[in-house]
């Protein structure tokens, strides 16, 4: 099992975990680009947007859905957020499992890179 994100989701590599049930977990990113900075995943290994089946897209809802209660509860929500996908190598992805970053705490740019 070479994906990173799965080795969090069994405990292999050790993560600030702040969220979980049976389908998504969030942690904290190793490397924060913004004084919150979450990562939110499916526990199944998608490996990106592009590979998300029909069965699969009601994650990405729960997904948004679990990343709202977060920045609510990290003290985002109020001020603003931002949800990001990354998908593909054009797109930024540097992690092939599906993941949602979750970053606020600061005003954040408004280009998109
Ligand atoms: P991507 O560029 O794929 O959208 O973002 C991957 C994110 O995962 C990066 O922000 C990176 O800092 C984070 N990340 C990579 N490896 C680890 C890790 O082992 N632990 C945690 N907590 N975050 C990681
Ligand atoms: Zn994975």
């Amino acid at each position: 099992m070479a994906c990173i994100f799965c080795q969090i989701v069994s405990g292999r590599i050790p993560s600030d975990i702040v969220y979980q049930d049976e389908e998504v977990i969030a942690f904290r990113d190793i490397k924060p680009q913004a004084p919150v900075h979450l990562i939110i995943i499916p526990r199944k290994h998608i490996l990106s947007l592009a590979h998300l089946s029909e069965v699969d897209s009601a994650l990405v809802g729960r997904m948004v859905a679990i990343a709202n209660q977060l920045a609510k509860k990290e003290g985002a929500a109020q001020n603003g957020y931002r949800l990001v996908i990354n998908c593909g190598e054009q797109g930024g992805q540097l992690v092939p499992h599906l993941h949602m970053h979750l970053l606020g705490g600061r005003g954040l740019s408004d280009t998109l890179g």
